[in-house]
């Protein structure tokens, strides 16, 4: 049985923070405020293959009270969920995101962003879609004032499984 996911997630630019998409760090003034490393990408990513098996979302497992993930690179929430999708026995097809930023230029980095999210998830790089785009200077996200991503992700589980 194929079962797809969906994933939406925003954080704050701000001062004093090393900005880190899909597991790269991009060299820009600002980066993005959370708990963990706030790796928006990510983010949406590990919420849409957590959506997919049907199970709570990444403040779930990974709460941001936690002082375990403080500054966390985010990237091992995948290697996690990745984990408990194989105790389902399940295999992930693919994942698909698309970040929104108006700066940096991100296409310099996908490549090494799929590769990152990819080996996470222990995914050939072709079977992560990566693309970025602005927000055409539009609201909060086109005045810089953070960085969002969505995400799709489709997961084969065995027939008669939750
Ligand atoms: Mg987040």
């Amino acid at each position: 049985m194929t079962r797809v996911g969906i994933g939406y997630d925003v954080h704050r630019l701000a001062q004093g923070r090393a900005l880190v998409l899909g597991g790269v760090s991009i060299p820009h003034p600002t980066g993005l405020d959370g708990h963990s490393d706030a790796d928006v990408l990510i983010h949406a990513i590990a919420d849409a293959l957590l959506g997919a098996l049907g199970e709570a979302d990444i403040g779930h497992y990974f709460p941001n009270t936690d002082m375990r993930w403080r500054n966390a690179a985010s990237a091992i929430f995948l290697e996690e969920i990745g984990r408990i999708v194989r105790e389902r026995r399940g295999r992930i097809v693919n994942v698909d995101a698309t970040v929104i930023a108006e700066q940096p230029r991100l296409a310099p980095h996908i490549g090494a962003m799929k590769e990152k999210i990819g080996a996470a998830l222990g995914l050939s790089a072709g079977r992560v879609g990566l693309k970025a785009t602005t927000n055409e200077s539009l609201g909060f996200l086109g005045r810089q004032e953070g960085i969002a991503a969505m995400a799709v992700a489709s997961i084969d589980l065995p027939e008669g499984g939750a």
